[in-house]
C-alpha cells in the first residue's frame, strides 16, 4: 500500500465520532484528573503523564497536589521540595519547568491560569500537545491532541505509512486528528482518542476483535496492524560509566548538586568520576583523583556490582564504592555538602542514587 492521506466524508466522520465516544463512555478508566476542570490540576497531570505510565503517575499526581494544591503554592515553593516530589519520575526538566511556569502564572497572569491556546503555549515546557490537552480538557476549546497513543491509533485506522517522527508525518497526522475532532465536545473527544490508543489499540497487543472501529480500520483490513506506526530513525543511545563514592563520615555522607546542563540537573549525587569507557574498578580506585579526594585515609567497606540505568537516550552503567573516613578532607568540604543521615530525605536525588543510598543506609 502507498502512503495515503485519509479522505473522509462528513458522514464518515460523524459515524467515527459516535462509535468512538460510545466506546469511551463504556470503557474508559476513571482517573482523578479526568474528574476536574481546573486547568492547574490538568496541567500537573499532563506533565506528569509525559513519559510516565498511568499507574505510576497516579501516586505522584496525588502527592504533588497535596504538597502544591494551587499554582500559588507551587510558585512559592523552593526548587528542592519540587524536585523531591518528582524524585524517581525522571525527566526532571519537567519539574523545573512546572516550577518556573507557576511563577510566571503568578507574576504575569496574577495567579489566573491563562485561557487562550497561545498564552498557555507560551509557558515553559508546554508544547503543542500539552497546550491542546489543557485547552480542550479545561475549557473545551477545539484543539485536537496528538500524543503517542493518538499517532498509533490514527496510523493504524487509516494505514498511514508516513513516518510519525518527520515534519511531513506530524503535519499529516495533525490534519487528520483535526478533521476528526468533534468541535462541540473537544474534551470528551480528545480523551477518547487517547484512551483508544492507550487501552484498545495498544503497542504490543491491540484488541482488534473487540474494537468498535475494526470494520473501517485499514490496518486491520490489510493485515498491517503490527507494522504501524512507522518511525524513520532509531534513537541513538550513548553509554556512560559512572563511578560513585558513598563517603561516610561519622553520622553523614557527602552530596553535590548536579548543576550542568545534563541528566538529573539540580538533583544531588555522591562524589562521582565519569568515564567514556568501562574501566576495571581497580583502575578507578588507582586514579589520582580517587586516591586524593575520595579514598584519602579511608577504608573501603564495599564495592557494588554494576547497575545499568536506562534513560531514553543514554544507558548509564554505574558502580558505587562505599568508603568510611575518619577525617574530612579539604576538597570534600569545599565542593560537597555534608549531609546528616537523618536529613538525607530533604535532598532530591535520581532513582539510581536513591537505590545506592537505601542500600547503604541499612548497613
Ligand atoms: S481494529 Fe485494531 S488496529 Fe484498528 S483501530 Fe481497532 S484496535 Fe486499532
Amino acid at each position: 500500500m502507498n502512503p495515503t492521506k485519509p479522505c473522509l466524508t462528513e458522514e464518515n466522520i460523524t459515524v467515527f465520532q459516535r462509535k468512538l465516544h460510545e466506546w469511551y463512555e463504556r470503557h474508559h478508566r476513571v482517573l482523578p484528573w479526568r474528574e476536574v476542570k481546573d486547568p492547574y490540576l490538568i496541567w500537573i497531570s499532563e506533565v506528569i503523564l509525559q513519559q510516565t505510565r498511568v499507574e505510576q503517575a497516579l501516586s505522584y499526581y496525588r502527592n504533588f497536589i497535596v504538597n502544591f494544591p494551587t499554582v500559588e503554592h507551587l510558585a512559592a515553593a523552593d526548587e528542592n521540595s519540587v524536585l523531591k516530589c518528582w524524585q524517581g519520575l525522571g525527566y526532571y526538566s519537567r519539574a523545573r519547568n512546572l516550577h518556573a511556569s507557576a511563577k510566571v502564572i503568578v507574576e504575569k497572569f496574577h495567579g489566573h491560569f491563562p485561557k487562550s491556546y497561545d498564552e498557555v503555549k507560551s509557558l515553559k515546557g508546554i508544547g503543542d500537545y500539552t497546550a491542546a490537552a489543557i485547552c480542550s480538557f479545561a475549557y473545551d476549546l477545539p484543539y485536537a491532541v496528538l500524543d503517542g497513543n493518538v499517532y498509533r491509533f490514527l496510523s493504524r485506522y487509516f494505514a498511514m505509512e508516513t513516518p510519525i517522527d518527520t515534519m511531513q508525518g506530524r503535519k499529516q497526522f495533525m490534519e487528520t486528528a483535526d478533521m476528526l475532532l468533534d468541535r462541540k465536545k473537544a474534551a470528551l473527544h480528545n480523551q477518547a482518542m487517547m484512551e483508544m490508543g492507550a487501552i484498545q489499540c495498544t503497542i504490543l497487543s491491540p484488541d482488534c476483535d473487540s474494537c468498535p472501529l475494526k470494520h473501517n480500520c485499514m490496518a486491520f483490513k490489510y493485515d498491517m496492524v503490527e507494522l504501524l506506526p512507522i518511525k524513520s530513525k532509531k534513537t541513538k543511545v550513548r553509554n556512560r560509566y559512572f563511578y560513585y563514592f558513598f563517603i561516610k563520615y561519622q553520622n553523614g555522607f557527602f552530596l553535590r548538586k548536579r548543576e550542568k546542563a545534563d541528566v538529573w540537573r539540580n538533583l544531588y549525587e555522591f562524589p562521582l568520576l565519569e568515564y567514556e569507557n568501562k574501566l576495571p574498578i581497580e583502575e578507578v580506585l588507582a586514579q589520582e583523583e580517587s586516591v586524593k579526594y575520595f579514598l584519602n585515609a579511608g577504608v573501603i567497606k564495599q564495592i557494588s556490582e554494576e547497575k545499568k540505568h536506562v534513560l531514553s537516550h543514554q544507558h548509564i552503567y554505574s558502580r558505587c564504592v562505599y568508603v568510611e573516613i575518619q577525617e574530612k578532607n579539604e576538597y570534600l568540604t569545599k565542593h560537597y555538602d555534608y549531609v546528616k543521615i537523618e536529613e538525607s530525605d530533604k535532598y532530591p536525588v535520581s532513582r539510581l542514587v536513591e537505590i545506592f543510598l537505601n542500600e547503604y543506609l541499612e548497613i
